[in-house]
Order: C-alpha cells, then structure tokens, then sequence
C-alpha cells in the first residue's frame, strides 16, 4: 500500500504515522524529520534547507524530490509506503505521479485554533520522536520520553509567528492538492479533529477500520 496522510502542520501527521507504521507495515517518509536531522548533522542538504526550515517556507521543490527519490530507492521490493509532510505542492504531486501510483489519502482535518494551541505546546523526543503535548498528551514524566527515556524538545518552528507562515503556506500551497487528488479519484479516509484533547488512539483505530474496508490493510 502506498498513502500519503495529508492535513495542515500541527494536524497529527507525525503523531498518527508512527502509531500506524508497524500496523502497516509500510516505510514512513516524513520530510520534515529528514530536513530537521539533516539541519542538525550540519549536512549538504542540511546547509541547503535550512533557512526554509527555519522560517517555515517551503524548501524548493527540486531539492525535496531529490531526497524523495532517494528514500523511496530505499524501501524494500514490495514493502509499501506512507509520506508525511510530501507532496506539499501541485508540482511535486505531478512528479510523484510519475514515480508511483497512491491508493489512498489519509486526510486530518484540524482547525486553524487548535492547530496554534497544539503546535505552541508540542514536544519531540530527541531520540525517537514520538510526539507528545506538554498540555494534552503529556509523558509519565516531565520532559522525558515514555518509549526510550529520551530528552523531549520543542521544535525551533514551533512558536507563533513561523507557525503562521506555515499555515498561510498550507492554504495556499499545499490545500489544493484535496481538490487535485478527489479529481483523480483517489480514495480518502476523513478524520475530523473536534477538540483539542482527543486522544489519537480512537483515531487510529478508525483510519485502520477503513483501511481495512478498502482492502488495503
Ligand atoms: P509541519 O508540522 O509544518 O507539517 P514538517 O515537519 O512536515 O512540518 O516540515 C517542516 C518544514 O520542512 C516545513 O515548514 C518546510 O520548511 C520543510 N518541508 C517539509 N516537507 C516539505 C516539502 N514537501 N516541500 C517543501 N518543504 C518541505
Ligand atoms: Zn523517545
């Protein structure tokens, strides 16, 4: 299965494709975590992004389609995939097209409201990732990852003036790819978020309900 989990920054991307990847089986790509490490280990692609990253606009298309290309060589005949944080506008949905076929779009539909209280009070661990919420879903200890015992972060984009401009690079940019995607006929799986405390868990259940009634799970 090859699927792309769609919704604005802040919507649970991240925090729903880990939950779902070994259930899946699938590789997750998530562009936004290879830019951050590349960032961090002061790389070539690293130096490159950067300054996008920092500001919350888009790094350019050529240079994401390249690490793209890249990480799906990688994957496993046969094994499937899940992106995060791709494709982030019309002309990287046209070059996927021509790499591979998508089955399904897990779309998140979130409100700008708890978008901005989500993401002000989002925590990362260092090591592994996971996401959690110093408000609504918080670790057994403060500051300290449940899974591995890792520090937990906040992202550098985190805050509210770049978390804006990301919002405003959502609408503009990367939305009309719902409308791009239902013109194909690609099947979508909704997920309302209704308040700001819904815990994933039910979520996830219900994206692999569905998943499992469109054969693809
Ligand atoms: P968000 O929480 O905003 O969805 P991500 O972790 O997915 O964040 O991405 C962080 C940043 O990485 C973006 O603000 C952007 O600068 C860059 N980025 C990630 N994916 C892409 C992409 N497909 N195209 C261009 N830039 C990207
Ligand atoms: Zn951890």
């Amino acid at each position: 299965m090859n699927a792309i989990i769609f919704g604005a920054p802040g919507a649970g991307k991240g925090t729903y494709s880990t939950r779902m990847q070994n259930q899946l089986g699938v590789e997750v790509i998530a562009m936004g975590d290879i830019f951050r490490e590349s960032v961090k280990q002061n790389t070539e692609l690293g130096k490159k992004v950067k300054s996008y990253v920092e500001r919350g606009a888009l790094v350019p298309d050529d240079v994401v389609v390249e690490v793209l290309k890249d990480k799906l060589a990688k994957i496993p005949q046969g094994k499937g995939f899940l992106l995060d944080g791709f494709p982030r506008t019309i002309s990287q949905a046209n070059t996927l097209e021509k790499i591979a076929k998508i089955d399904v779009i897990l779309q998140l539909d979130v409100s700008d409201q708890i978008i901005i209280e989500r993401l002000t009070s989002r925590r990362i661990c260092k090591n592994c990732g996971t996401v959690y919420n110093v408000r609504f879903l918080k670790p057994k200890a403060d500051g300290i990852c449940d899974k591995c015992g890792g520090q937990l972060y906040q992202r550098a984009d985190d805050n509210e003036e770049v978390i804006k401009n990301r919002l405003q690079v959502y609408k503009t940019q990367t939305e009309p790819l719902i409308e791009y995607y239902h013109k194909r006929g690609v099947p979508f799986i909704v997920n309302v978020t209704k308040s700001i405390d819904q815990p994933p868990e039910p979520m996830v259940d219900y994206m692999m309900a569905e998943l499992k009634k469109l054969g693809l799970a």
